[in-house]
């Protein structure tokens, strides 16, 4: 089954040459039912957000929205995609872009599902539309200290990088003050907690750990008068598709005494014990006021959506290494992580099979980073050959114009003249199967 489909992509690829990216519904749709099968299984209502940041390719985001799916949005641009296609009443608004005029468009759009905040400045922005102003629903973006210093449980939660640059403490008081100066304006209604816990998260003891820290500031705030209906679990989920090989301090130290272990590969998140956690929080959430849960799945959704063919335009002996360079590099797929695997499929040359042969998968960047690892082929790889690379879905085409933002314009250094305009949202869209591009 799976090779009919890698068969498929490499005849597209024929007609529409390469480097081509190919979007299958079909895979999308599965990973659709996999996420209601799970949140079928979570003991509160749910509703789903799909977080555009991830992929924003419009015929995605239009065929979730098509499935009942909301939009999660960082961004003005991503904005004005959702609203070809959704009301404002089915987006979540979060992120940077909220004080870089993504809050304004929004408060002069309508309505949003929720806003999150994560900074006082924000909740002054808000506060300061006077009591007059239309009611909007808002939730606190909430940090857990210890999963942002816990030390490599999930593949993403290796090292403490830092403080947090999104949201309030669960601990502390500035997160009971913020959330009673929201519960005292007339213009909004505080009614969710937002956690989003990380990237790639696989393992259930993240979710409990996020739990009892999220029950003992839900207590915190009661008693300071301010009760909370929601949680937003933000977003996350590994999609199963990706094998990381787990990092953290331990095998950083291994590595540098040139000791090469190779972490635990995980891949599937324990989707049973995830859910199984909400059951045995749920009691205690309950009897708290929480009500629903709102998920903000990106990568779960979009990674298996989408591969990348390329082409072997060179094969190169280099003693015993031999490396195939690929038309496509790991700028246009920054998704490519080194510590992650991903199902690569190729063509195989006809003619008799050799013995096993080890080829390093390079792109053409003058860029020791540029690499999507090794592949072992019975047939030798010839230049002209393609090679599938799979799972691209997520954070590889919208990461590639840098993430949510609009190309800025380019401008002469000598007379000021304007070399290359300023992208708008109109032509980032154009030329695609959006409601947005489509001609009228
Ligand atoms: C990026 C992001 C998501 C999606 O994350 P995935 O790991 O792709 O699921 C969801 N919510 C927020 C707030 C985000 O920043």
């Amino acid at each position: 089954m799976r090779s009919a489909l890698y068969d498929r992509a490499l005849e597209l690829a024929d007609i529409h040459q390469t480097p081509v990216f190919l979007f299958s519904s079909e895979r999308l749709d599965r990973a659709v039912a996999e996420f209601a099968a799970f949140t079928a299984r979570l003991p509160f209502p749910s509703e789903v957000y799909y977080s555009y940041k991830t992929n924003y390719l419009p015929a995605l985001c239009e065929h979730l929205s098509l499935r009942g799916f909301g939009a999660e949005v960082t961004s003005p641009l991503e904005w004005d995609l959702a609203t070809s296609m959704l009301t404002p009443s089915e987006i979540v608004v979060n992120g940077i872009g909220k004080q870089a005029g993504l809050l304004d468009t929004v408060l002069a759009g309508g309505t949003p599902r929720l806003i999150n905040l994560e900074t006082d400045t924000e909740i002054e922005h808000l506060t300061a539309r006077g009591p007059a102003a239309h009611v909007v629903p808002v939730g606190l973006r909430v940090t857990i200290p210890e999963i942002s210093g816990e030390a490599g449980r999930d593949p993403s939660l290796h090292r403490r990088r830092g403080v947090s640059k999104f949201g309030w403490s669960a601990d502390g008081t500035p997160i009971i003050r913020a959330a009673r100066r929201l519960a005292e304006h007339p213009a909004v209604r505080l009614g969710a907690l937002h956690i989003h816990l990380g990237g790639q998260l696989v393992s259930a003891a993240v979710y409990r750990t996020a739990m009892l820290s999220i029950c003992r500031l839900l207590e915190r705030l009661r008693a300071a008068g301010v009760s909370i209906g929601s949680l937003d679990m933000g977003g996350g989920l590994a999609s199963g598709w990706v094998d990381k090989r787990r990092v953290g301090p331990l095998f950083e130290l291994l590595r540098v005494m040139g000791l090469p272990v190779r972490g635990r590969p995980q891949r599937a998140p324990d989707l049973d014990g995830i859910a199984e956690e909400f059951v045995r929080f749920a009691p205690r959430l309950r009897s708290l006021g929480i009500r629903q849960l709102l998920f903000e799945p990106g990568r779960f959704l979009a990674e298996p959506s989408l591969m990348a063919v390329a082409s072997v335009i060179a094969v190169r002996h280099d003693g015993h290494r031999r490396h195939a360079v690929l038309d496509l590099g790991t700028n246009a797929l920054h998704c490519w992580r080194p510590d992650e695997t991903r199902p690569i499929y190729f063509e195989s040359a006809t003619g008799p099979a050799a013995a096993s042969t080890r080829y390093e998968l390079v792109g053409p960047l003058c860029h020791r980073s540029d690499t999507y690892g090794a592949i072992t082929t019975p047939t030798p790889l010839q230049p002209g050959m393609k090679v599938c690379l799979d799972a691209v879905g997520a954070y590889s085409i919208g990461d590639w114009i840098a993430n949510t933002w609009q190309r800025p314009p380019v401008v002469s250094l000598e007379d000021g003249t304007l070399l290359w305009d300023r992208q708008s949202s109109k032509q980032f869209w154009s030329l695609t199967s959006s409601p947005m591009g489509k001609p009228s």
